[in-house]
């Protein structure tokens, strides 16, 4: 099996070329030494009072330290408690992380169980959402949100049935659906805006150079690509190539014939082809991948050529006739394909959606998703005594086994404690490759598809700064900084939807959302596999200090701002970096992998119900998408029920 192309992501690949704006210079000037440090994390306390509230944390976040150490113990050093306190508790279900498909797999298992059904949420993290998780900002009485990981809903129309039924039950139906696009600006890309002002910018000889127009369309031979191109930092001869591939101008699989083309974009690296047939520089390349890096998590290195199209690279009109049917497929079907939904703090939303459905008392005044997104959450009412449904956070597993067939037992170690309770059934919605150290017991045959996947690693960043100003001058809400630590820079998110006022103007307070991917592009990452170049980036991740991170962004956007009088000094006020080393579910490479017989793909035989214990979770269906984290959930609940 290959790296799935869906027609959803096929389509939106070439989506995001089809639409047009403006961007201007920027200059850098910062010291290379940025002075202040002021992402400093808040103490832990636990959730016992009301001061604890996690979205307003800033600093270190996603992967926080106190979240991970105890499951890294016990993955590489085999290392755990021997002895637990045995806690009087016990439940239907116990389910192992509280992200989406966790979240989801307590609310199938409660409608279909009652609302009575004893469920336990454990999640090693200080907050619920797994990637769905918000940033939270307040300035000058006001509250600015933005996205500490999983973005948006893709195409919640084609969500199965029992997605599409877990979506109307916390009120997102097709009309609320609907509510989101027509209160979503129309500037804002991130949210499916394909219009929206986007650009580029890359450092020259003399300062950063800054592309207006649609940066996006302009990749796809839009209007003004040829003006839009000769105005990079480039020498000129590469400035003729990517002319003449952007605009498709020529066909660079001439010589092949359309078998040969067609095996040439399933069997050679994206990458590969652009500085073999199309002849581009190896400099050039990070301006071709920036949008794969986010898209997939993968650099050209690691997708074909057929896999980096339908992730959204150029190229599609640079393949003669292959590349022309496909792209007036795409233009036929787009309208109908391209629906992307977003709240103002991304999938957060979905995800206290649920909580709240699970334990009501968490915000008993918030209607739904009309106004979740200004909704203050009591983190102190996730666990309570009294309560059918808990949620307990800062709770790692690390053993969950059946018992004489009657019951199960999971451990776990709470803020050094080593606990345990017992149930009638579990459900495993973390990540696949721990599995195997909480289940030994488990067949070697499933521990190995449990472990075959990486997960995409990805830092997500937010900068609180004093006012819009400096950033309003760029005339465009997100673009691309190929050459740039962060290789995506967009405005928070700006939609009304959820009850969210975000900044009105210039002079509000705003909030810069910034993505990185530890990928790399140089040619030394051709070396090894897709999954090497993940571990890779995930070490990175977690050898990176804050500080570092904090240096970056600040050079950055004195880089891109500076021109318009922003200091960074001065105009930053707080610096949230969430650390995601364990992001998408792997999907599986066409250059890396074999072509599965169904049923025996590794995350297939991984998933196998082990008596009480099942696995749900993106990586269990090998998708990194919402919609998979709710199905995996299900086919999990039916499995135990
Ligand atoms: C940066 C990023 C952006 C994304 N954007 C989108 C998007 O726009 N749209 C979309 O549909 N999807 C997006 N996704 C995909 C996203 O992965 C899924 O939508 C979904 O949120 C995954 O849910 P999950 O529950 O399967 O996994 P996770 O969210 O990873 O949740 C698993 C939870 O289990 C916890 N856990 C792990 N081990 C243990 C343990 N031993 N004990 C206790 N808890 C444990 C984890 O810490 C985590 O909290 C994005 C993903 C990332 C990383």
């Amino acid at each position: 099996m290959a790296i799935q192309i869906t027609r959803r992501d096929f389509m939106n690949g070439i989506a995001i070329g089809a639409a047009g704006v403006v961007l201007h210079a920027c200059g850098s000037d910062i010291e290379p030494a940025a002075k202040i440090s002021i992402g400093t994390p808040t103490a832990f306390s636990p959730p016992d009072s009301s001061a604890y509230y996690p979205p307003t944390l800033t600093g270190m976040r996603g992967s926080h330290v106190g979240s991970f150490e105890v499951a890294h113990d016990l993955a590489w050093r085999g290392e755990k408690p021997s002895q637990y306190e045995t806690l009087d508790e016990h439940y239907d279900l116990v389910v192992v992380g509280a992200g989406m498909s966790g979240l989801a797999a307590a609310y199938f298992y409660r409608k279909k169980m009652g609302p009575e059904a004893r469920i336990l949420l454990l999640d090693n993290h200080d907050d619920f959402g797994g990637h769905a998780k918000r940033n939270e900002f307040h300035q000058d009485g006001r509250m600015m949100l933005s996205l500490g990981g999983a973005q948006n809903l893709e195409t919640p129309s084609s969500f199965s049935k029992a997605a599409g039924g877990l979506m109307t039950d916390i009120g997102i139906d097709d009309d609320f659906v609907a509510t989101m696009d027509i209160n979503t600006p129309d500037n804002f890309m991130l949210a499916g805006k394909l219009d929206a002002d986007n650009g580029v910018a890359i450092p020259g000889p003399d300062g950063y150079v800054t592309v207006g127009g649609n940066w996006n369309a302009v990749m796809y031979g839009g209007e003004g690509y040829e003006e839009k191109v000769r105005a990079l930092p480039l020498p000129s001869s590469e400035q003729d190539i990517l002319i003449d591939f952007f605009g498709g101008q020529r066909d660079f699989l001439e010589g092949l014939s359309l078998s040969e083309k067609w095996d040439y974009v399933n069997s050679v690296s994206y990458n590969r082809f652009l500085l073999e047939r199309v002849g581009l520089n190896e400099d050039t390349l990070p301006i071709m991948n920036a949008i794969i890096l986010h898209l997939s998590g993968f650099s050209g290195w690691h997708l074909t050529v057929l896999e980096a199209v339908g992730n959204g690279a150029s190229g599609i009109k640079a393949m003669g006739w292959l590349g022309k049917a496909a792209a007036s497929v795409g233009e036929v079907f787009l309208e109908s394909l391209l629906e992307v939904r977003m709240f103002p703090d991304g999938n957060a939303s979905v995800a206290r959606l649920l909580v709240q459905k699970l334990i009501p008392g968490v915000a008993p005044d918030m209607k739904g998703p009309e106004d979740v997104a200004i909704a203050r959450f009591d983190y102190t009412a996730l666990d309570k005594d009294e309560q059918a449904t808990r949620l307990r956070l800062n709770s790692t597993v690390v053993g969950v086994r059946e018992v004489d067939g009657k019951h199960v037992e999971v451990d776990y170690v709470q803020q050094g404690k080593p606990l345990r309770v017992t149930a009638d059934h579990s459900v495993l919605a973390c990540y696949n490759v721990l599995i195997p150290h909480l289940c030994p017991e488990m067949p070697e045959r499933q521990k190995e598809g449990l472990r075959y996947g990486v997960k995409t690693p990805f830092v997500y960043a937010n900068v609180q700064l004093e006012n819009g100003r400096a950033f309003s001058e760029l005339g465009a809400t997100m673009f691309q900084c190929p050459y740039d630590p962060f290789q995506w820079v967009s405005t928070a998110p700006s939609m009304t939807v959820g009850g969210y006022e975000p900044p009105r103007g210039p002079d509000d307070p705003m909030v810069v959302f910034m993505m990185n991917s530890p990928m790399t592009i140089t040619t030394s990452d051709e070396q090894g596999s897709g999954r090497d170049q993940l571990r890779m980036g995930r070490h990175k991740i977690y050898a990176t200090p804050f500080a570092s991170y904090e240096q970056d962004i600040r050079e950055q956007l004195q880089s891109l701002l500076g021109k318009h009088g922003f200091n960074h000094e001065r105009d930053i006020r707080a610096i949230t970096v969430n650390r995601i080393p364990h992001g998408y579910s792997y999907p599986y490479l066409a250059l890396d992998d074999p072509k599965w017989e169904e049923g025996q793909a590794p995350h297939e035989i991984g998933r196998a119900q082990f008596g009480r214990i099942s696995i749900a979770n993106t990586d269990s269906e090998a998708i990194a998408l919402m919609d998979a984290a709710f199905d995996a959930a299900w086919r999990a609940v039916k499995e135990q029920t």
